[in-house]
């Protein structure tokens, strides 16, 4: 979810807005299909769909994104997200509201000007969505940045990637306990301020959830690190297991499929 600051970073960022349709239409299109194509201006991304599509396009500044809205979508089943090319260095669903989805481009480099058009099938039943990147030329863009850092070699430091570090547990919740002398939370903690350390030699800014010996909701560990502006948030938690032979460690991570389920079932 986007904070307060992080909202009006965006509003301030604004670039341009193409409105082409209102988003009321209550009837579902389905999207099969979303692909990205290198052509001499930059790329196009297109969307297949069995529809006409509500949709719109606007693009975010610092750092440069295309927005697609679609509102009263389906995901077809076999859909993923397309690979990066060209200027797409990531393609990611942003947030949602019940009926509009969004899906984020992040781009390497400005924009200069987008493209739309929905084109209705010629053969077979597919229509498309045609988004046109055009990005701001090589060497005027170089040149830009060469202006911008001689400019602002101060705020380099704003470039360093936050990381907040989440011991779990802690004070009336121990976590897994060996005979009550080792507790998780003692030892999550510990692990956490070396990692802490080690991270900071590497030049990230690192926060803890906790410093101490003190419970935290899940609420606010999340809340805390929404307002420090993070970039990863790792939470730290050490299993344990009767059997002596277990060892290894398990990693959690975002579901990519997961996400696209539950987006269908628009519980996002
Ligand atoms: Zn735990």
């Amino acid at each position: 979810m986007l904070s307060y600051k992080n909202i009006f970073k965006i509003l301030l960022s604004f670039f341009i807005v193409f409105n082409t349709s209102n988003l009321l239409s209550t009837e579902l299109s389905e999207i099969s299909k979303l692909r990205i194509i290198n052509i001499s201006e930059g790329v196009r991304v297109i969307f297949e769909s069995d529809k006409p599509v509500k949709y719109e396009v606007f693009s975010l500044k610092n750092p440069s994104r295309l927005v697609v809205d679609l509102a009263n979508i389906n995901f077809s089943d076999d859909f993923s997200l397309p690979p990066n090319k060209g200027v797409v260095k990531n393609v990611r669903f942003g947030t949602f509201s019940s009926d509009i989805s969004r899906i984020v481009f992040d781009l390497n480099k400005p924009l200069k000007r987008i493209k739309t058009k929905l084109l209705k099938p010629s053969s077979g039943k597919k229509r498309m969505l045609h988004i046109e990147l055009e990005t701001i030329k090589d060497n005027l863009y170089i040149k830009k940045e060469i202006q911008k850092k001689s400019f602002k070699k101060s705020k380099s430091s704003k470039k360093r990637k936050t990381i907040v570090i989440d011991p779990g547990h802690g004070g009336k919740d121990p976590g897994t306990s060996f005979q009550g002398r080792l507790n998780e939370k003692d030892v999550v903690l510990n692990f956490s301020k070396t990692l802490r350390k080690k991270l900071i030699n590497e030049g990230y800014r690192v926060f803890l959830t906790r410093e101490n010996d003190k419970f935290i909701e899940l609420k606010e560990r999340v809340e805390f690190a929404k307002k420090k502006g993070t970039d990863l948030f790792i939470s730290i938690h050490a299993d344990a297991s009767k059997r002596e032979t277990v060892r290894g460690f398990s990693v959690y991570t975002l579901s990519e499929k997961k996400w696209i389920e539950r987006l269908k079932k628009s519980q996002i």
